[in-house]
């Protein structure tokens, strides 16, 4: 019997006619072989961007409702035109929006998170041999507004599709052949992982490695759905995203990610008494900027200083918000320092070894790295260093942990 694929193709791989059909054709040698299919879409290239472009041109805020209402059109675009290529070969394609099918998710426009999948309109369409394209990044909320899901949305439809559909399998196409030991275009050493568990992708995309949207990941742990993330442009197996225990292999470290859009904010000279880190964080939050990295350093005098990152867009928003506390909790001077790059080591095999960041450590410290900021998590080290130096830091933390060779098993 015949599989059921979902596969989702991103941007890069709809951005013209061309590519287009290259999509056909892998979808039509995947129903020539006897499996059935549903496909998810991007929107073509950049279009996404050039939308929000437009957007900003005329209100640099615009409003969100009329912001979702304009972005979920570059999807209608490419399921469309996949759907004549489809068509063109014999293969019923049929595109629908999410709309269409009742993709149904929250009020948080811009950013909305999928709440229930409807999918018996798919079945009955895969039962009479059709293959349906649809558009992925976006939903409806109650009231029947469409709702977008963040950048990278698409991915996550995709997992939604496949869990809610039950599918075999699910495919992310994308620009590069998978998930990497790192950036390639960080460091050329770089090597393909044929595998690597949930945890350790969540905390790659949390910080910084851009092929799988958060969330897509959140949502595939979640019904512990595998997740092949593949090239549309080279043959290959990819990587296989999935639940750990099915992992022979247990490197220290299986991938660095590194992320230079935050930007470090200080405040000086805080009285060190309780409730002080919620009341410098709290307004932060309230004004919906996400925090990273937070560092509070010993007291002295009975003050102390305090230091958090944040995306780089906010920082202006953040600074504000830091000189009012300032004033209202009596606090000194604030830095801004944007010239940061965020370095982080993830694997799973850090749970069983110890001494991993002292080798860590090390290796920045023989390639005089300076270090400003420092956290961990279970299978997680991250450092805070000058954003000039983050290609040099990756390069010796990839040498140091010999992730340019394979584990013998
Ligand atoms: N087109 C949307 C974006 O560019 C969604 C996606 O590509 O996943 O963010
Ligand atoms: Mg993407």
């Amino acid at each position: 019997m015949g599989k059921l694929i979902v596969k989702k193709f991103g941007g890069t791989s709809v951005a013209d006619a061309e590519r287009i059909e290259a999509v056909a054709d892998n979808i039509e040698s995947e129903i020539n072989a006897g499996n059935k299919v549903t496909v998810v879409l991007s929107a073509m290239g950049d279009s996404t961007d050039d939308l929000i472009k437009l957007a900003k041109e005329i209100n640099p805020e615009p409003d969100l409702r009329e912001y979702d209402a304009l972005v979920s059109t570059g999807e209608q675009i490419s399921v469309a035109l996949l759907a004549i290529a489809l068509l063109k070969r014999g293969i019923k394609g049929k595109s629908y929006t999410a709309y269409q099918l009742g993709i149904k998710t929250n009020s948080s426009h811009s950013r909305a998170r999928i709440l229930d999948v409807e999918v018996s309109k798919i079945i009955s369409e895969l039962n009479e041999g059709v293959v349906p394209v649809i558009t992925g990044f976006q939903g409806m909320n109650e009231s029947g507004d469409i709702t977008t899901l963040g950048r990278g949305g698409s991915d996550t439809t995709g997992v939604a599709l496949a869990a809610a559909l039950d599918a075999d399998e699910c495919q992310i196409y994308t620009d590069v052949e998978g998930i990497f030991t790192t950036d390639p275009r960080v460091y050329g050493k770089a090597r393909l992982l044929k595998q690597v568990s949930f945890e350790e992708m969540l905390e790659l995309s949390s910080s910084g490695a851009k092929v799988l949207q958060l969330r897509a990941v959140e949502y595939a742990s979640k019904f512990n759905l595998p997740i092949r993330v593949l090239s549309s442009f080279n043959e290959g197996e990819g990587t296989l995203v999935q639940e750990e225990k099915n992992i022979m292999e247990r490197p220290i470290v299986s991938g660095i990610s590194s992320i230079d859009t935050e930007a470090k904010l200080t405040i000086r000279g805080v009285p060190d008494i309780p409730g002080v880190a919620a009341k410098i964080l709290s307004p932060i939050s309230d004004a919906g900027i996400e925090v990273d990295v937070i560092v509070q350093n010993i007291g002295a005098d009975n003050t102390t200083d305090f230091t958090f990152t944040v995306n780089e867009d906010d920082t202006k928003q953040a600074e504000e918000i830091l000189k009012k506390t300032s004033t209202t909790l009596g606090g000194g001077l604030i830095d801004v320092d944007d010239d940061i790059a965020k370095i982080s080591i993830v694997g799973r095999g850090m749970r069983a070894h110890a001494g991993v960041a002292s080798k860590m450590f090390q290796a920045l410290a023989k390639s005089e790295i300076n270090i400003s900021m420092i956290t961990t998590s279970e299978i997680k080290i991250s450092v805070v260093i000058k954003k000039s130096e983050m290609t040099k830091a990756v390069a010796a933390l990839h040498d140091a942990f010999d992730l340019d060779k394979e584990l013998d098993e």
